[in-house]
C-alpha cells in the first residue's frame, strides 16, 4: 500500500513573528464540531457531580486504591482493564486516521476544544482576527489594556475551572470545592491544581497549535497511516488552479480567487493549497470558509473538502479496504475482550498474615494457637457482611469476630486467633473461608504447633 506524502515543514504564511489570529468561520463543519465537542464538554464537566446512594459515579481513588466505573468499584488488580480501555482507544484512533486522517486532532482531542474555547474568548473580548492583528505591535491603549487583562482572567479562570473537575475524577469533586473554598486545600492537592491550571492555561491559550505540531506524536506518523484512500481535507488543485482574483482572472483560471479565507481561518496557520501537512488537524474550519466564498461566487461547493488522493485523481477510491478492516477487526476484538473481562472483576480481595511476635501459643495439652490478622475488601456494593470460618488439617476453632462488617472493617486489618485441638505435625494447612451472599473466597496459610 502507498503511503502520501505529507509536508513536516511548517511556516505560517500569515504569521508576523510566528504570531497569528485564527479568524472564526461557521459552516456545516463547525456545527457538527459544536455537536461532538459540546457533549463531550458537558461530560467532562458533569460527569464528576454525579453521584449514586451517595457515592461518585466515576472516580480514581489513588487513597483508596479504588476505581469506581459507571457505580461499578474496581480494585487496583482490574487496572489491566483499563489499559484494555485504552489499546480499545488506541485502536478507534488508528481507524480513524485510515479512514478520515486526524479527524479525531480536530473535532475531538482536548488540546483542540480547549484551544477553541479559549480563542472564542479573546474573540469576544478583544474583537475578531482582523482587529487584533491591526492592533498588532501598536501601544496599549487603557481600554486594550483593560480588554487583555479581562482575556486573561477569564482563561484563568476556566482553566481553573478545568484543573479542579480533572482533579474530581481524582479526590472526591465536593471535598475538592469546599476545601477551595474554606482555603483548606493539602499542600499536594494545591500543587496539582496549580499545575493543571498552568498547563491548561499555556496549553490552550499561549502555545496552541504548537503543541499539535511539536509535542504531539501523532502528527509525526500520520504520513504512515494514510493511504491513497484516506479521507482527509484535501484542497482540489485540478480545480483551483490556476488560482486568480477578480483583478486577474481569465479564461483559463481556476475557481480559486486566492482570498487566503482559508488560510485565516486555519488554527495551526498553514496553507491547505500546499497539499497535506504534517500542521494539518483536520479541523474543516478551512472547508467552510471556501464554501462561503464559492456560495458567493455561485460556484459549486467542495474545492476544499474530504477527498481521498485517489478521489481526486478520478480514480476508485474503495472505503473498505483491507488495512482499514484490519484496524477495524483488531478494535473490535479489543473492546469485546475489554467488555468480556467487566464482567468478571474482582468482588472480594482477602489477605491473611500471620503474627510475627510469637509462632504459637500452648494453651494447653491439647490445645495449641497461632494468632493471625485478616482484611477483607468487599468491591460488591450489595455486600454487606462477609461470614469468615477456618478449616484444614485438623480440628480448630476461630476467635475473633465470625461476621465482618464491610461498611465498617473494609480493608481494615483485624486480629484472630485459631485455636487447633490435638494437632501433632509440626506445620498444618489452615484455610480461611470468606463467605458472603453472593461472593466467597479462602486463603490457604500455615498452622504451626509443637510436636507432642
Ligand atoms: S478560501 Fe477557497 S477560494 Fe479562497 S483562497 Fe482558499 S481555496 Fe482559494
Ligand atoms: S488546513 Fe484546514 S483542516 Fe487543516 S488545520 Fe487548517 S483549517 Fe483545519
Amino acid at each position: 500500500m502507498e503511503n502520501i506524502p505529507v509536508v513536516q515543514d511548517y511556516t505560517p504564511p500569515f504569521a508576523k513573528d510566528g504570531k497569528f489570529h485564527v479568524r472564526l468561520t461557521e459552516g456545516r463543519f463547525q456545527n457538527l464540531r459544536r455537536l461532538s465537542s459540546w457533549p463531550m464538554l458537558a461530560l467532562f464537566f458533569g460527569l464528576v457531580w454525579i453521584q449514586v446512594d451517595g457515592r461518585p459515579w466515576l472516580l480514581f481513588s489513588f487513597a483508596q486504591r479504588q476505581i469506581i466505573l459507571f457505580g461499578n468499584t474496581l480494585s487496583w488488580h482490574d487496572l489491566p482493564l483499563l489499559a484494555g480501555l485504552m489499546i480499545a482507544g488506541s485502536c478507534l484512533l488508528f481507524f480513524m486516521a485510515v479512514a478520515w486522517g486526524r479527524v479525531w486532532c480536530g473535532f475531538a482531542c482536548p488540546q483542540s476544544i480547549w484551544t477553541w474555547l479559549f480563542i472564542r474568548i479573546e474573540d469576544f473580548i478583544e474583537g475578531r482576527a482582523s482587529i487584533r492583528a491591526r492592533q498588532e505591535g501598536q501601544p496599549l491603549s487603557a481600554g486594550r489594556l483593560l480588554r487583555r487583562i479581562s482575556k486573561h482572567l477569564l482563561w484563568i479562570a476556566l482553566a481553573t475551572l478545568t484543573a479542579a473537575t480533572f482533579t474530581g475524577y481524582f479526590i472526591p469533586i465536593r471535598e475538592v470545592v469546599s476545601d477551595l473554598v474554606q482555603l483548606q486545600l493539602s499542600m499536594t492537592t494545591t500543587g496539582w491544581l496549580l499545575i493543571m491550571a498552568g498547563l491548561t492555561y499555556v496549553n490552550a491559550g499561549l502555545v496552541r497549535e504548537k503543541i499539535c505540531l511539536h509535542a504531539c506524536p501523532y502528527s509525526r506518523f500520520q504520513g504512515v497511516m494514510f493511504d491513497r484512500d484516506t479521507r482527509t481535507v484535501t484542497y482540489d488543485a485540478g480545480r483551483g488552479e490556476p488560482r486568480a482574483n477578480k483583478r486577474n482572472a481569465d479564461a483559463n483560471s481556476g475557481d480559486c480567487v486566492d482570498c487566503g479565507i482559508c488560510v485565516q481561518v486555519c488554527p495551526t496557520g498553514i496553507d491547505i493549497r500546499n497539499g497535506l501537512q504534517a500542521a494539518c488537524i483536520d479541523c474543516a474550519a478551512c472547508i467552510d470558509a471556501c464554501d462561503s466564498v464559492m456560495d458567493k461566487l455561485n460556484r459549486p461547493r467542495g474545492l476544499i473538502r474530504f477527498a481521498s488522493e485517489a478521489q481526486l485523481e478520478g480514480l476508485r477510491s474503495p472505503f473498505m479496504r483491507p488495512r482499514l478492516a484490519g484496524y477495524g477487526a483488531v478494535m473490535l476484538v479489543t473492546c469485546s475482550a475489554v467488555l468480556y473481562g467487566f464482567t468478571g472483576t474482582t468482588a472480594l480481595l482477602v489477605e491473611v498474615r500471620r503474627d510475627r511476635g510469637a509462632l504459637f501459643t500452648r494453651l494447653d495439652e491439647h490445645r495449641t494457637c497461632n494468632n493471625y490478622r485478616v482484611k477483607v475488601e468487599g468491591f460488591d456494593r450489595a455486600e454487606s457482611s462477609i461470614r469468615i470460618s477456618v478449616s484444614g488439617e485438623g480440628v480448630f476453632e476461630l476467635f475473633g469476630p465470625a461476621d465482618i462488617d464491610l461498611r465498617e472493617n473494609n480493608a481494615t486489618w483485624l486480629p484472630y486467633r485459631v485455636c487447633g485441638r490435638d494437632i501433632t505435625a509440626p506445620n498444618s494447612t489452615l484455610i480461611f473461608n470468606f463467605q458472603g451472599e453472593a461472593v466467597r473466597a479462602s486463603k490457604r496459610t500455615t498452622f504451626l504447633a509443637k510436636t507432642i
